[in-house]
């Protein structure tokens, strides 16, 4: 009897030791130590084993071992103890696992106890409107996103009507499950690993610096968390292409070990690093921040921040290219957008484009960059020109000559405003919908034109100016990677009528702008309104 009690009173003293011990440890951010003298001093099932398993449970949640504290807290719930405590941490658990509903009627329960839970009540109810409705506070993401350093946003992700599927002679691709009209959200998501240039000290910055810097990311992600390995490997990789440079880093050779999820438990995977540099080259997405581009862009101060990061983001990789894409996507801090430019029918593949404004290169050029990434494009507009006829493109070399050498005239006389008219018809009745690739083939025409237009409106000849400019839009339809430029001309042909006078032409131009600027990043009046130049828009409203 004695001799029970001697050891049940040791056996106690040892809890309180190791659970000494483990607080200690926890403390110094030794997590693994931690969490194994936690878990010997559960064991031994002392009376306060319900604030040892919570205290546990904060050791996996900064282990980001989600499913770990969870049980954990349960089970702590079972027991005596500071149970509103306990079902706080739990709906932060909840919300680092970015089951956002959950984490809502966690909170809902405790906000009457204590006030001081609203704050976190509201965040969770925003993440619950982003990831079931794609609704996002555009602006408030941009400013906050434009003080951070390293502007790694708290937001959630949302897949809206999208699924990966196989697309002929592709491989895979990504489709609508159900029609979508030009404006909507498609999808936002979280980088797989990302680094922002700020991170990397070398200068001068370079590609292969940044690549470099991303795959060191990913390797520590592998590590971190091997159960994602799957995820990552799944995505295409360019490995076998030959390299555009010269490898000067070590990192291309040899391989690393990784657990995989899917083998038996504790299966090392030997990846090898060069397949882990196809992906990146395959699928990363650089990083800028397209909404300052755009204000740099329209206020002339030219785009400096094109090149802000790298980052891999899962879903938007299985998104195929087009050059006349019908998607387009930006970035905000790391969070990335796609949204649909185009109305696209149920079933409809979604594309965007993996070159910003490559569609005013030439074939050739394009399938240069193209090929560098790993495939050959065979989109429409690909297609189209490949089976141009050689006398078609020597008449469009011959406009562009022509329109050119107008452009500076000091005057035109009925001729030459003929003349004008004629190439104008021949470029845009290749196809009545303006929407149609072959406009873009006729994409090279649209810079002489506007200029050409500008020349002809100091001429006076307001007629012909804009049929030119209506022409050179029609020539710049709505398509990925050239919807920024295309918006940045809309502001300055409506800056250029309101100058010469002309404010119905002007507001025509601006309320197009605005059409564009919707449909590319959302964000409505406000966002219209941080864009724009306010006294251009209060002139001509
Ligand atoms: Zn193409």
């Amino acid at each position: 009897m004695s001799n029970n009690t001697n050891s049940s009173s040791s056996m106690m003293q040892s809890a309180t030791d190791l659970q000494a011990d483990a607080n200690n440890q926890f403390s110094c951010q030794n997590y693994a130590a931690a969490l194994e003298s936690y878990t010997k001093a559960i064991d031994l099932l002392p009376d306060n084993i319900g604030s040892l398993l919570s205290q546990r449970s904060r050791v996996y949640t900064e282990l980001k071992m989600y499913e770990n504290a969870l049980c954990d807290l349960d089970e702590a719930l079972k027991y005596p103890g500071d149970h509103t405590e306990r079902l706080f941490h739990r709906a932060r658990v909840l919300y680092s696992m970015g089951r956002y509903s959950d984490t809502v009627d966690a909170l809902k329960l405790l906000v009457p106890k204590n006030a001081s839970y609203v704050k976190d009540y509201k965040r969770a109810l925003e993440r619950v409107l982003e990831q079931k409705y794609g609704r996002y506070d555009i602006i408030g993401m941009y400013n906050e996103a434009k003080h951070q350093t390293l502007p790694c946003l708290d937001r959630a992700e949302y897949t809206g009507s999208v699924k990966i599927t196989d697309i002929a002679r592709k491989g895979r691709g990504v489709v609508v499950t159900q029609d979508v009209s030009a404006g909507t959200l498609l999808l936002s998501s979280k980088p797989y690993a990302i680094v922002f240039q700020y991170e990397t000290e070398e200068s001068p910055y370079s590609a292969e610096l940044i690549q470099m810097r991303l795959y060191e990311k990913l390797s520590q992600k592998l590590r971190q968390n091997p159960s994602t390995a799957d995820t990552l490997l799944e995505l295409c990789s360019a490995a076998s292409i030959s390299q555009p440079y010269k490898p000067q880093y070590m990192y291309h050779q040899g391989s690393r070990s990784y657990i995989s999820n899917t083998l038996p438990p504790g299966t090392l995977v030997q990846i090898p690093n060069e397949r882990i540099i196809g992906i990146i080259r395959a699928n990363s997405f650089h990083v800028g921040d397209e909404i300052t581009n755009y204000i740099e862009g329209i206020s002339g101060e030219g785009s400096t921040k094109m090149t802000d990061g790298l980052g891999i983001w899962i879903l938007p990789s299985y998104i195929n290219h087009s050059c006349a894409s019908n998607a387009e996507w930006f970035t905000i801090g790391d969070m990335l957008f796609v949204r649909a430019i185009q109305d696209i029918v149920e079933g409809g593949e979604v594309t965007i484009s993996y070159s910003t404004e490559s569609a005013f290169l030439p074939l050739a050029e394009r399938n240069k960059t193209f090929k560098s990434l790993g495939f050959v494009c065979i989109c429409e507009m690909c297609e189209l020109e490949r089976n141009q006829s050689e006398a078609a493109r020597y008449r469009q070399l011959n406009h562009i000559q022509d329109i050119v050498l107008m452009k500076t005239k000091t005057h035109y006389n009925h001729e030459a405003i003929l003349r004008i008219q004629s190439i104008i018809r021949d470029f845009t009745t290749a196809s009545t919908d303006i929407s149609s690739p072959i406009h873009l083939m006729g994409v090279v025409m649209f810079d002489p034109l506007v200029k050409l237009a500008a020349n002809l409106l100091t001429c006076n000849e307001y007629k012909t100016a804009s049929i030119c400019v209506q022409a050179a839009f029609e020539l710049l339809p709505r398509r990925g990677g050239i919807l920024c430029f295309r918006m940045m001309r809309m502001m300055q042909v409506a800056g250029f009528y309101f100058k010469n006078g002309r404010k119905k032409e002007a507001k025509r131009w601006m309320d197009l702008l605005k059409q564009d600027c919707e449909i590319m990043f959302g964000g409505g009046v406000k966002l219209w309104e941080m864009l724009h130049k306010q006294d251009l828009i209060n002139a001509i409203s």
